[in-house]
């Protein structure tokens, strides 16, 4: 399997020079996207096709063969048999090929083209649409921009260098109109992917956006290897420890020279971190009452929160407390209390039994209704005179919040929703999908008792038939990923680093 990086961004910015410097750095092909609508707009110059007119176009782009050679690295451009590079860069070609690349067929053709140039090569593409069209599973994607200032004095310094005459003011209005025609077309129109890396040249040198783009290829690169056997392994970027529960666990680490440390419940849904805090002498308490006999002592209470009559509690027992819920957490405590305090009725969007819901239910004064599932949904029947405010459990799964919402919210009642789920579990799923879509076997790595986890193998699952939940590697049977040929790792919220890196580690040494 092959590996591309898409570089996409506006005229100007400086892709081709970045990109080529890349591709020889790494020893892929560059292929220039640019060029082949060039090489597409020279044919239509040299053969008086209207480029306002599309049938004519249309008519025309069947008659046009387009391919690409490389002399001496050099990306060289066959048109219908000529090698028609020499021809490419002038600004009229540039205006012919903005103009024109709009058109249906025209990028049929060549997205085609650059697809089948990707499949069977290592590359480093640059565009206007590869990350969001051509290559929307490149592992790396670059977002290059710059002012429309930057770009058009760096034209203006390339032309006089060369001799020719020239007007800044133009320079920049031909880059401007540029920027508009690409950006507004109707099919794949320049845009920044979702999870492209933006870029901002305007006060970088080439050298330095070349080091800025080779660490976040360096970045993801550790992310990705290739076996032995020639198998892909893509570890996901937002696989393991979310910032809550890292500041929690942190939290605990920090305390345990102390004497009496204590977790309110297991710091964490993973065995293997409460197990070796464990050994270091933190308990686990699972109510206050359990703290009555101890006369020093600090608890500390997890990411997932407690509610206020258990915080009240530990409280009274005199005990020293720190607070490690999560910041996500405590906000929907906030909007929980002040919402129930005015008289609103709370809904939250989770699973009843977590202890997250269970502590967030104890913020509210009065009755909440919890929901999870679509039957909860049609049967909640609330009181229609009172407002509503629906919250959500943080990990909870996005499409099926909007799900229940769109359920509860059609009932009449006066609403107001508060999406509570945290980013990082919305981005997490997100490139789980994704990821599995692409992959032919996945690993979601997690305790058995992770909710997150256990959201995140459904999601895969869904995606990707030969999904695996496994704790730690031990649970990992290889031989099952043997007819895989891209293998995909994820980890939930609660999954120490160490426990992915052996995963991620083994995988790829081992097949
Ligand atoms: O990058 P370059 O200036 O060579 O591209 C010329 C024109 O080709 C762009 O203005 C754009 O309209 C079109 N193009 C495109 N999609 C690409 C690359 C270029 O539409 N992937």
């Amino acid at each position: 399997m092959s590996i591309s990086i898409a570089i996409d961004g506006p005229a100007g910015a400086g892709k081709s020079t970045i990109a080529k410097r890349l591709a020889a750095k790494m020893n892929y092909i560059y292929v220039d996207t640019g060029a082949m609508y060039r090489a597409m707009a020279v044919y239509f110059t040299q053969n008086h096709v209207n480029p306002d007119d599309e049938r004519e176009i249309d008519a025309s782009v069947v008659n046009v063969d387009i391919s690409i050679e490389y002399a001496d690295g050099v990306q060289q451009v066959i048109l219908n048999g000529d090698n028609v590079t020499a021809f490419l860069r002038t600004e009229e070609t540039g205006r012919m090929a903005s103009k024109t690349s709009k058109y249906a067929s025209v990028r049929k053709k060549l997205v085609d083209l650059q697809r089948k140039i990707a499949k069977e090569n290592n590359c480093v593409m640059d565009g206007r649409d590869i990350g969001t069209a051509v290559l929307p599973d490149a592992p790396v994607k670059i977002y290059l921009t710059a002012s429309s200032d930057a770009r058009a004095q760096r034209r203006f310094d390339e032309l006089v260098a060369k001799g020719e005459q020239c007007d800044y003011q133009t320079i920049k209005e031909d880059i401007e109109q540029r920027d508009y025609q690409d950006m507004h077309r109707e099919i794949s129109p320049l845009c920044q992917a979702e999870d492209a890396v933006l870029v901002d040249s305007s006060d970088m040198n080439i050298e330095e956006v070349l080091q800025a783009i080779t660490d976040i290829i360096e970045k993801k690169n550790a992310r990705i290897a290739t076996t032995k056997s020639g198998k892909t392994v893509i570890l996901a970027e937002s696989a393991g420890f979310c910032f809550g529960v890292e500041r929690a666990v942190n939290t605990v680490y920090e305390q345990v020279d102390k004497e009496n440390v204590y977790t309110y419940g297991p710091i964490i849904h993973n065995e293997e971190v409460v197990k070796d805090l464990e050994s270091k002498g933190v308990r686990v308490i699972e109510n206050a009452a359990d703290f009555k006999n101890t006369e020093n002592g600090t608890v500390i209470i997890r990411s997932h929160g407690v509610s206020k009559k258990v915080y009240d509690d530990l409280k009274n027992t005199g005990v020293e407390i720190i607070d490690a819920t999560c910041p996500f957490v405590l906000k929907i405590h906030t909007i929980v209390r002040e919402e129930s305090e005015a008289g609103t009725q709370i809904v939250i969007i989770g699973n009843e039994k977590h202890p997250e819901v269970e502590g967030i239910m104890g913020w509210s004064v009065s009755p909440v209704h919890v929901v999870d599932t679509v039957e909860k949904a049609q049967n909640l029947a609330l009181d229609l005179e009172k407002k509503v405010c629906i919250v959500s459990q943080t990990t909870f799964n996005y499409n099926k919040f909007q799900e229940l919402v769109e359920i509860i919210s059609k009932k009449g009642y006066n609403v107001s929703i508060r999406n509570t789920i945290c980013n990082a579990t919305e981005e997490r799923q997100t490139e789980a999908r994704k990821l599995a879509k692409r992959a032919d076997a996945m690993i979601v790595v997690g305790g058995s008792s992770s909710s997150n986890t256990r959201k995140l193998y459904e999601i895969c699952k869904n995606e990707c038939n030969a999904t695996f939940y496994i704790q730690t590697l031990n649970d990992l049977d290889l031989e099952s990923l043997s007819k895989a040929d891209c293998i995909g790792i994820t980890a939930g919220a609660s999954t120490p680093n160490n426990i992915i890196e052996e995963v991620y580690t083994n995988v790829r040494i081992k097949l």
